[in-house]
């Protein structure tokens, strides 16, 4: 016989349900409408539906595989055991309501023995979940989770529902048995905690049970758009509107459109974010859906120099202003309600602070972005207000003047002519056009860098040349200033420069000059095969150049940003000093997507940090504590800043810095 259980067993007025889950709907949607119409506020977003195919693999991916937020394991897990024990729990109350008011037969023969136990267990996994919630919460307190009492409250009424509901079961065990009590442990056991009561006390304590896990359910879900246990709609929601660009590639201002759609008058011309009437209903609903989990803080670099700037904290902030908007009218314009941001959210230098590293947007649940958010708020303050650090603005004055932020271009064509390697005019043709990157041109202790890769690739007998004058600054530096105007009339050049040549592939040795030629000139029309050196060193490299590890002597690979997190570039520079240098790669938690910046992204390569520590001299710390007497990067920025940083520690006599191609040219037929 198959088995199955009664539903709906000894639920009186049940018509009454009916009234609650419509009132229950009602509150929710009354809530959701609210906040849908204060992202429709927003300016339209430059993405839309489309692909529609990859965004629906976004949401799958991030609702059942959870990507984001097993990124951080501990609380993952807690996380993890209440939500897909509520999601079994969800399955599980459609399924009967579904058997009992359609007639399905979900709840019939192995099905249901199954079934049962999964939901008991889920219960269980959901109460254990809870509980972790409440001793991280309460006992463990991490500094930069934002804990409140609506948090503990939420928590309680999960647990009450899921209490009620074991309750529910018991008493109807208890009363009338059930065909399989052996597929439902929990209930069994509250069953067996009943047996001091009646019959008849059974059934109207079910009775009462069942209202009340019903009642409590239904309040939970009708409160859910008012409380931060939003995030179960909203970050998914998210998800599915990701960025679906690569991740360096910035939203692009047709900065030609918007002048000649003003037609001479400038009063409407609007460049980056200035006011939240800028922001994009995308923008403001990624500030709904933060969760305050503090996870962008505890990876900052700039906050855990001691820097005022907090992922988090720009958020917050942004969201609270946001939020003290007057309430705007159906019809009303952003413009009308719109709050300045600079100086209303945080302070300017707040801004200035971040090292666009991405380590925040890599490890945030609710699928952030900060950085974009963060450029385009640079681009508001340079281009709508004229206002940035003094030191940008002496290096953007050197960018127009020169070029290039660091001097003249005469300097560069002096230097490329004592390389002997081809120089690579208009019309011109070789295999490999390597862009050499203004500071492995212009910083004399960054030029081995170039020089190296060029020995080697010419030992290699590979096809190389390089653009000589015709390669000025990749425009990155102005980019990350904000200085679009600049910054789109070097890419718009160097694309017509390139264009020129005849190569089959763009080799860098510079991952920010990688990152704009890749992912910033296509935009531009200037589609190449841009690739990084450590891509290309590892291409070459026989397997047979493996050698024995050098015994007890390791190298501290640093990942840079640009070339990490932004391009997914971990393992070609690791296969490279594996198999090249003779050294042992000394790894810590902290490399890969979890590598901490060496403090010169977005523009603070020339700004002097004036508060706290620099994020190099940490990073450093990091390398000296792995063991390592060697610190390898491949990135010229971030040698040079961990070189400073060593410095700063009084290191140099015991840690040096390389890039990885000085590694492999230096073993191992010199002997060192
Ligand atoms: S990009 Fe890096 S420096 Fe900027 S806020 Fe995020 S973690 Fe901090
Ligand atoms: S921005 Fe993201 S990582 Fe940061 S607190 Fe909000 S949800 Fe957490």
């Amino acid at each position: 016989m198959d088995s199955a259980r009664e539903l709906m067993w000894n639920v009186p007025a049940i018509h009454l349900m009916y009234w609650a889950l419509a009132a229950t709907g009602v509150v929710f949607l009354f809530g959701m409408v609210r906040r849908i119409h204060a992202w429709r506020c927003g300016r339209p977003h430059i993405e839309g539906l489309r692909p529609f195919g990859l965004r629906l693999w976004f949401l799958v991916r991030e609702v059942f595989g959870q990507r984001k937020i097993f990124r951080v394991r501990r609380p993952a897990w807690l996380h993890g055991l209440i939500f897909f024990g509520f999601l079994i729990l969800l399955a599980t109350t459609i399924a009967i309501g579904s058997d009992a008011h359609f007639g399905t037969r979900f709840f019939l023969g192995s099905a249901y023995r199954w079934w049962s136990l999964l939901a008991d267990l889920a219960g269980l996994s959901c109460l254990v979940g809870i509980g972790l919630a409440f001793w991280r919460r309460g006992v463990q307190k991490p500094i930069s989770l934002e804990t409140r009492p609506v948090h503990y409250l939420m928590l309680v009424w999960l647990a009450l529902i899921v209490l009620s509901g074991f309750l529910v079961q018991g008493t109807r065990m208890a009363a009338i048995g059930d065909p399989l009590v052996a597929f439902s442990p929990i209930g069994r056991l509250t069953a067996s905690g009943l047996s001091m009561f009646s019959v008849e006390g059974l059934r109207q304590l079910h009775a009462v049970a069942w209202w009340g896990h019903t009642l409590i359910a239904f309040a939970w879900l009708a409160l859910l758009p008012f409380t931060p246990f939003v995030h179960l709609i909203l970050v998914p929601l998210n998800a599915f509107f990701g960025k679906t660009r690569p991740p360096g590639a910035l939203a692009r201002v047709d900065l030609e459109a918007l002048l000649a759609a003003d037609d001479g008058d400038l009063a409407d011309f609007r460049i980056g974010l200035t006011t939240t009437g800028d922001l994009s209903w995308k923008q403001r609903l990624d500030l709904d859906a933060c969760l305050d989990c503090g996870r962008c803080q505890d990876v900052c670099p700039a906050f855990a120099a001691g820097q005022s700037l907090s992922p988090r904290r720009f958020v917050a902030g942004l969201r609270r202003t946001v939020r003290s908007e007057a309430v705007p009218a159906r019809q009303s314009s952003p413009d009308e309600t719109a709050i300045e941001i600079v100086g209303q959210a945080f302070d300017p230098d707040f801004l200035w602070q971040c090292r666009t590293c991405r380590a925040c947007d890599e490890v945030c649940p609710a699928h952030i972005d900060h950085v974009d958010t963060h450029i385009e708020l640079r681009r508001g303050e340079v281009g709508m207000k004229g206002r940035m650090p003094g030191e940008l603005e002496q290096m953007l004055r050197s960018l127009e003047t020169h070029q290039n932020p660091f001097g003249a271009q005469s300097e560069r064509i002096r230097w490329t002519e004592t390389l002997g390697v081809p120089v690579i005019g208009p019309g011109d043709r070789c295999d490999v056009l390597y862009w050499m990157g203004c500071l492995s041109t212009f910083d004399p202790t960054q030029r081995v860098i170039a020089q190296d890769l060029i020995g080697y690739l010419t030992k290699a007998g590979v096809n190389v040349g390089v653009l000589g004058e015709g390669e000025l600054c990749c425009g990155d530096p102005a980019r990350v200033a904000g200085e679009e105007n600049l910054f789109q009339t070097i890419a718009r050049r160097q694309v017509a420069e390139l264009q020129r040549r005849h190569f089959q592939t763009l080799l860098v040795s510079c991952p920010h000059c990688l990152n704009v030629l890749k992912n910033e000139y296509p935009t531009f029309d200037g589609r190449f095969n841009v690739v990084h050196h450590s891509q290309l060193l590892h291409y070459l490299m026989p397997n047979s150049i493996a050698s024995p590890h050098k015994a007890g002597r390791g190298v501290f690979y640093h990942d840079p940003c640009y070339l990490g997190r932004y391009q997914g570039l971990y393992q070609p520079a690791r296969n490279v000093l594996e198999s090249g240098s003779g050294y042992r790669l000394a790894e810590t938690r902290a490399s890969k997507r979890d590598s901490f910046c060496c403090g010169a992204g977005g523009g603070h390569f020339w700004i002097d940090s004036r508060q706290g520590e620099r994020p190099g001299v940490l990073r450093v710390r990091q390398a000296v504590a792995s063991g390592a007497e060697l610190i390898a990067t491949a990135c010229p920025y971030c040698r040079q800043m961990l070189e400073d940083a060593v410095k700063e520690l009084h290191l140099s006599d015991r840690m040096q810095v390389v890039d990885i191609v000085s590694l492999i040219v230096e073993r191992p037929e010199d002997g060192k």
